[in-house]
């Protein structure tokens, strides 16, 4: 890479050139260092008062890695923007790695941070949306010089929409790019908020967008950070806070078992309710329950500390019930219902006891 050693003066015509290359350089550091992968060269063409580039259909900051391509161009009225410029570069990167560029997807060619897209646009797209916030170090989004709107120009801050932002103005699902960027953001950051446990921080994410198999939408990044190994339960978390569902509820599986208990006596530890749950995502340790309903409280079932279910009926007490138990994995649940029988003691038998002896 090479050095500067060049002042530019204040209202120099290229002093965007500098801003553009400085960019670009912050880009493939952070890169290199987070992950030890160098993402490959960039080449980034922009032109003086230029918005329009020659021969290319519409105006403004895009990649081409078509014919004359791969570049990126930056238009003037965006060279301001180092999120812009980190955005294009992210585009270039990810056909560096994959071959990947969504040419025929014409209803790409106009899109905005949340705009309802298709889901290979807003793949595209949400991943070049995220890149700048890691990159330049803010968790907005910045059409002018930033950070959150300082110095001008429109922002958007993509840590803080949520489920709370809603259609039509903010839609949801993976099908937009700013709810994907929100969720590779809330992936890779240490500040959590709402659902978002998650802190994997950028080589996580990146290891799958420049490794094979080449996702084209989110849910096939889903499918390979599920394949990766790394943890599930946090990183749905992560994604739905930006209201995307990827989550399968858990389920009781084989179904919760009845138990029958003498009169007078309790059972500590009935069910292992870890032996009789399970959840695509979340592990035993990651789920909770919770006893949502009971016929009669005379049963005396708990569930206690260590998550089995204690069943110590009322002294005397004789009779059935119902005891229905919620499992959670902290976005969606399910319910199972047993059932207890609290029986008499009939007879105390005592058994002869044979001893045999041995010749
Ligand atoms: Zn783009």
């Amino acid at each position: 890479m090479a050095e500067f050693n060049y002042g530019v003066p204040a209202g120099d015509n290229w002093l965007p050139a500098m801003w553009i290359f400085q960019d670009l350089r912050r880009a493939w550091e952070y890169i290199r260092n987070a992950t030890g992968v160098d993402p490959g060269s960039v080449t980034a063409k922009w032109e003086n008062g230029q918005n329009c580039y020659p021969s290319w259909p519409f105006c403004g900051s895009y990649f081409n890695g078509g014919v004359g391509g791969p570049y990126i161009f930056i238009a003037h009225n965006s060279a301001i923007s180092g999120d812009t410029v980190v955005h294009e570069t992210g585009h270039h990167y990810m056909w560096n790695a994959t071959g990947w560029w969504l040419w025929w997807d014409v209803g790409c060619y106009n899109h905005s941070l949340f705009s309802q897209e298709d889901v290979n646009c807003a793949w595209s797209e949400g991943w070049a949306d995220f890149l700048p916030l890691v990159v330049n170090g803010d968790t907005c989004y910045d059409f002018g010089r930033g950070p959150c709107g300082a110095g001008g120009g429109a922002f958007e801050n993509l840590e803080t929409r949520d489920r709370d932002d809603l259609p039509p103005l903010f839609p949801w699902g993976d099908a937009v790019e700013g709810r994907v960027a929100g969720a590779l953001y809330d992936l890779f950051d240490s500040a959590n908020e709402d659902f978002d446990s998650a802190t994997f921080g950028f080589a996580s994410i990146a290891s799958i967008v420049f490794q094979a198999p080449h996702e084209d939408r989110f849910s096939a990044f889903w499918n390979s950070w599920k394949a990766s190994g790394q943890n599930k339960h946090h990183a749905v978390r992560a994604i739905w806070q930006n209201t995307i569902d990827y989550d399968t509820p858990p389920r009781f599986e084989p179904p919760l078992p009845d138990r029958t208990v003498l009169q007078g006596f309790g059972w500590e530890n009935a069910i292992d309710l870890w032996a009789y749950s399970t959840d695509e995502e979340s592990s035993d340790w990651e789920l909770d329950w919770q006893i949502v309903y009971t016929s009669d409280w005379r049963c005396g079932v708990t569930i206690d500390a260590g998550d089995y279910v204690d069943i110590y009926p009322q002294a005397g007490w004789l009779g059935s019930c119902d005891v229905t138990i919620r499992a959670s994995d902290s976005l969606k649940t399910a319910d199972d219902t047993f059932r207890v029988n609290v029986v008499p003691v009939r007879a105390r038998v005592f058994l002869p006891l044979v001893l045999k002896n041995n010749p």
